[in-house]
């Protein structure tokens, strides 16, 4: 029997040893604020390299709360990279909870990428967080990410940049593809209004005029103060569209839409992906599909 037991466990022993590496017991672990960030990560990461998320699909990055198999996640982490500019507020308790064994990378912060000011609400004028937004942000991300998984894991530091320099190739296929999509909405329309300041550097890339309700999602959403001043912008100059997004209540911009008989438009997505099944379910995904609904609202041509 004891000889029996013995031998069963050798060939269990063996069993796991054989197949650990591929069952998804990586032993190196890098962690993402959110799934978008999560997204560029793993494009770069490979196969060998366990990539997850903080904030889970769907939820709000910058209200979000950590949960106790987050802390694990963290505690079992090399880097976590988050964007910054003050996008993940609740990072202040990673922050406190993490010791030096965890590199801590804000992509944002250390981007070779011009910052926006945030144009309205309590954090007027300090950088705004929402880069990726812009094909060419997501592109500056991607080259500190690479230049940081290949500091920490030098071995691999050849595939980072080869999936790195594939990643900007694609990066700039989807920022040409959107600039042609929105090159057909007419002179006239080419005002994006939105609930959340979130769409400044997609606006900047592609010439669009850009106004929002309130600047970030951390503070309060839809202010009295923030809903007259957008009503009385909406009375003397009338875009065809009014857009919401899929992480904030629509209460807001449908009263709008009501009040001034504009149509309203969405959900566009800028701080969550959609479910799997739905438009926007990884980076590029959700940058076309923001485009297209922008083309669509604003009466861009119909391809012929
Ligand atoms: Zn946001």
């Amino acid at each position: 029997m004891h000889k029996r037991a013995k031998r069963v466990s050798a060939l269990l022993f063996a069993i796991l040893s054989s197949v650990s590496p591929l069952a998804g017991a990586s032993t190196f672990k890098v962690i993402a604020s959110f799934p978008v960030l999560e997204d560029l990560v793993k494009r770069i990461a490979g196969e060998e390299i366990s990539v997850s998320t903080i904030v889970p699909p769907g939820a709000d990055v910058h209200n979000w709360e950590l949960t106790p198999p987050n802390v694990l996640a963290i505690e079992e982490a090399d880097i976590l990279f988050y964007n910054g500019f003050g996008l993940e507020p609740w990072l202040r308790h990673v922050k406190a909870m993490s010791d030096d064994s965890l590199l801590l990378k804000s992509v944002a912060e250390n981007a070779d990428f011009t910052p926006l000011p945030i144009t309205t609400g309590r954090y007027k004028g300090t950088p705004d967080p929402h880069m990726w937004m812009d094909p060419q942000g997501a592109a500056a991300y991607v080259e500190v990410i690479a230049e940081t998984l290949a500091k920490h894991y030098p071995k691999q530091a050849e595939g980072f940049y080869a999936r790195a320099q594939e990643t900007y190739q694609a990066l700039q296929t989807l920022d040409q593809a959107i600039e042609e999509r929105l090159d057909g909405v007419p002179n006239t329309n080419r005002t994006l209004v939105t609930s959340e300041s979130g769409f400044g550097y997609f606006a900047r890339a592609y010439g669009l005029e850009y106004a929002a309700i309130w600047g970030a999602n951390h503070e309060t959403q839809g202010s009295a103060q923030a809903m007259a001043q957008m009503s009385y912008r909406l009375a003397s100059k009338r875009p065809p569209a009014l857009f919401y997004e899929s992480t904030v209540d629509y209460i807001h911009m449908d009263a709008l839409s009501r009040e001034s008989g504009i149509k309203l438009a969405g959900p566009l997505y800028v701080d969550a992906f959609s479910p799997a099944d739905g438009p926007a379910y990884n980076y590029p995904a959700m940058l076309r599909h923001d485009a297209e609904l922008i083309h669509e609202a604003l009466g861009g041509a119909r391809p012929e």
